[in-house]
């Protein structure tokens, strides 16, 4: 299983907090005999930037809240330093995590404080989802899911009444509002730039940085493309174009690498959308792409890159180190498995 250094601001050391936690032992422990996938439904998530494919969902009636306790398991492994305690309280029958002091209930994947919880209906379910290993294929539908995915763009394209609850995000990322973000953010040299990031990122992206100037000696792609940059943008709080959600880059855990030119290609679905109504058909070789080498040091990073998603950001790359820990399970365990 890959596992990643525990967050840290305050050293590159990945060995702390690394031993003991075995996400495997207790979740079969937890599982019993139930089928692992009885809490899932595969489902396509159609919001901007996450190009689902497995969507957890609440276990239902059930008082095992399976997927709930599979989610919160991997984030406390991944933010030791923001959230210390995992239980299943029984006063809510709910998995809840404490984030920075605040507890947060699974409730049915909406990941919501305890004030909210009840009014779950109205947020959208959180939407952790399997982040694949290859690229995805391309068309990534097929004739009737073509259809079906156009038109659930409308919607999309003029707002949702149901939105994804910020509060969890705010409290993991200690960024209540903007001013509250400004004072956290730091600077720091990364490759030939400065940017601006959370502190939470600083050594995982010095360790990029590293295995990026290694990858250089091998690879004189590399060189080019660092001197094809025009600018590394990273925090800038803001909302996702037609949602409430905040964007990655307002907690400075997310960044964008910008060329001086796309040479052409497509470079963001949004901006292809009005060129080409299946803009998500665009081969990759028509998909503008940093250097494999680069999207490697990333990933083992904890960062996943915005290429693989259906709504293609290849530009973007953001600290979720919870995903790989989440895909190495579903990987492990398939559909119909019993979890003895
Ligand atoms: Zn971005």
């Amino acid at each position: 299983m890959k596992q990643f250094p525990p967050v840290s601001n305050r050293n590159d050391s990945n060995s702390a907090n690394k031993s003991g936690h075995s996400i495997t032992a207790p979740l079969t422990a937890t599982f019993g005999h139930r089928s692992f996938y009885a809490g899932f439904y595969p489902a396509l998530l159609f919001l901007l930037g996450l190009s689902t494919l497995l969507l957890f969902s609440a276990a239902g009636e059930n008082n095992k809240v399976e997927p709930g306790y599979i989610v919160f398991r991997a984030l406390s492994q991944t933010y030791p330093q923001q959230i210390n305690k995992l239980s299943f309280r029984s006063r809510l029958n709910d998995w809840s995590i404490q984030v920075n002091g605040t507890w947060f209930n699974w409730a049915h994947g909406r990941i919501l404080p305890d004030a909210l919880t009840q009014q779950y209906e109205e947020y959208l379910s959180f939407g952790f989802y399997h982040y694949p290993e290859d690229l995805p294929p391309v068309p990534p539908f097929d004739a009737e899911g073509e259809k079906e995915f156009l038109a659930q763009m409308k919607p999309h394209r003029q707002g949702l009444t149901t939105q994804e609850s910020n509060a969890f995000r705010q409290a993991l990322y200690q960024a209540p509002d903007k001013p509250a973000m400004d004072e956290q953010i730091q600077e720091i040299p990364f490759l030939e730039f400065r940017i601006k990031v959370h502190p939470m990122v600083i050594w995982p992206l010095k360790r990029v940085e590293r295995h990026l100037l290694d990858a250089q000696q091998q690879d004189p792609e590399l060189s080019r493309f660092f001197r094809s940059l025009r600018n590394i943008s990273t925090y800038s709080w803001r909302k996702i174009q037609y949602f409430e959600k905040l964007s990655n880059h307002s907690f400075g855990t997310a960044l964008d690498l910008l060329p001086q030119s796309w040479h052409g290609k497509a470079a963001y679905w949004n901006w292809e959308r009005d060129r080409q109504e299946d803009w998500f058909n665009i081969p990759y070789k028509e998909r503008w792409s940093p250097p494999q080498s680069v999207i490697d040091a990333f990933e083992s990073e904890g960062f996943i890159w915005g290429g693989k998603w259906l709504y293609f950001d290849p530009m973007h790359f953001e600290y979720r180190p919870e995903l790989y820990l989440l895909r190495d399970f579903l990987a492990k365990y398939k559909p119909g498995d019993e979890t003895d």
